[in-house]
């Protein structure tokens, strides 16, 4: 099938379809968590967004290479901790090594990505590995004049650079906006503009992480990572950027910037964001301190928290919007998330269960439209929502045909359900959590309960109505309905 992808491409501000540099292939870059604290919620939407490009751009053939960085030095931005090194801060305040701070949080961010059904990115470089390449970045800006060094840091000149290209060019700001925002007190006295930022640090006394360089001991500022990182990996030029809206300015303005002054042309293609969680309205994240962790989610232990929320809720809620559309987070919102996914994931565990009739009224025709309507909701800007409202039609079908109102063919079936778990499992990551989240032991226990209707039948036909009730009866006890049809019983677990 020819596919026709149009992704929203945040540098025009239009949905563009999408051509890959190299036919066959996809190089995407996301950025990836600052690694001194447990996700929360809002770690939770880039990763389930970024993982559902990812999905589906190899479902479509592509080989993809995803390359997610791990942030675990020098993210310096002005926030509740002014500046400080929030690895080196928490090192100490734990009395424990920087890189064993940062390998706890990695770990632990990678287990809560396993439970969300996160596939793991093609190569996840850490910013401390990379430091050399750091450096280089950091030395061509300079070579080509669009930086300078002063008291062992080195700082941008986005003056200079505004004067050649266009700083802004993501977000729509220009100089003088920037500057009138720009209440940085870092560097104060070192630079020649307050708009200009650190490529390079020279570290104060207590600062623990640090590396030697033409200029200082130090460490590199923030933005030249992703840049050194992406460019060593994809190559000079390549096709998806991506992150969270709020990397837009100054992150990735600043990335652009740093890629056009060190190599004279622009890295990437297509500039792709998600919007944000919020929490009443506002922003959810660390530096608001209105976040509630992943962990804390799956437990329910959070004051705001009704109840625990599985990791396949989480991602369920997350897909129920349009990636570029905010979502509130409240009790409702994700118990009616829970509820969406159980019934979908029934209907799915029902699919196994239909007897498919020759000359039925469904063929292969109904599962072809259904896989058309959800392709063309993905080739629409990722619109998850929409495909989710398909599968949600076909699941009310898949009752009437579980319940005998409605009727397929064999090969009607059989493509109905290569389309769905191409859809449910392969490109929307869903995966039954139901004991084990095991398919075939689920399909086990469906034909243990067959075979005891099946039982129930037989007495039913030599009049041994005690047998027959008993089996209901008891069925009934554990959340069986079972209901009689004239083509036989049907049953369904109601949790
Ligand atoms: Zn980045």
């Amino acid at each position: 099938m020819q596919h026709n992808l149009f992704l929203y491409n945040t540098l025009t501000r239009r949905k563009e379809l999408f051509k890959p540099i190299n036919p066959g292939h996809v190089g995407m870059y996301v950025c990836g968590p600052t690694v001194y604290g447990d996700a929360h919620l809002g770690h939770a939407r880039p990763a389930i967004t970024f993982d559902l490009v990812f999905r589906y751009l190899r479902h479509l053939g592509y080989k993809v290479r995803y390359v997610r960085n791990i942030t675990d030095v020098g993210h310096l931005e002005h926030d509740a901790d002014e500046g400080e090194d929030k690895i080196a801060k928490k090192a100490r305040l734990e009395q424990l090594e920087p890189m064993e701070v940062a390998q706890y949080y990695t770990n632990r961010f990678n287990k809560a990505m396993e439970q969300l059904n996160v596939l793991p990115p093609s190569i996840e470089p850490h910013a401390t590995g990379h430091i050399i390449e750091q450096e280089a970045l950091v030395r061509q800006i300079m070579d080509n004049g669009y930086a300078y060094e002063s008291n062992g840091s080195v700082y941008f000149d986005v003056v200079k650079y505004n004067e050649d290209h266009r700083y802004g060019i993501l977000s729509g700001r220009n100089l003088e906006d920037v500057h009138d925002a720009s209440r940085e007190l870092d560097g104060v006295g070192e630079k020649r503009h307050q708009v200009d930022f650190a490529l390079w640090k020279k570290a104060q006394p207590e600062h623990i992480m640090r590396w030697p360089s033409p200029w200082s001991e130090g460490f590199p500022g923030w933005h030249c990572e992703c840049t050194a990182m992406g460019r060593k990996y994809l190559g000079q030029k390549f096709d998806i950027h991506g992150g969270g809206m709020d990397l837009v300015f100054p992150h990735h303005e600043c990335e652009i910037a740093q890629a056009v002054a060190s190599q004279g042309e622009p890295m990437v293609n297509y500039w792709m964001h998600n919007n944000m969680i919020t929490i009443a309205g506002k922003k959810m994240g660390k530096s608001y301190n209105n976040f509630i962790t992943l962990d804390q989610f799956f437990t329910g232990s959070h004051p705001l928290l009704e109840q625990p929320y599985s990791p396949m809720t989480i991602r369920f809620f997350i897909l129920q919007a349009q990636y570029r559309s905010t979502v509130d987070f409240s009790n409702e919102a994700l118990q009616a998330s829970k509820k969406g996914f159980d019934r979908l994931m029934d209907a799915m565990a029902q699919l196994s269960r239909i007897e498919p009739t020759t000359g039925g009224a469904l063929t292969e025709a109904y599962a072809e439209e259904v896989a058309a309507k959800c392709y063309e909701a993905m080739d629409d800007d990722f619109n998850s929502p929409i495909v989710i409202s398909h599968l949600f039609d076909c699941a009310r079908t898949i009752n009437q045909l579980a319940d005998k109102s409605q009727t397929i063919t064999p090969q009607g079936l059989e493509a109905l359900t290569q389309t769905l778990h191409t859809f449910v499992f392969d490109i929307l990551g869903l995966k039954s959590e139901a004991e084990g989240g095991n398919a075939e032991r689920e399909q086990a226990y469906a034909k243990a309960i067959d075979l005891l209707l099946d039982l129930r039948a037989q007495a039913k036909a030599a009049k041994d109505w005690a047998t027959s009730d008993k089996i209901r009866n008891e069925l009934a006890a554990l959340g069986f309905e079972v209901k009689d049809t004239k083509e036989g019983a049907t049953w369904k677990l109601n949790k």
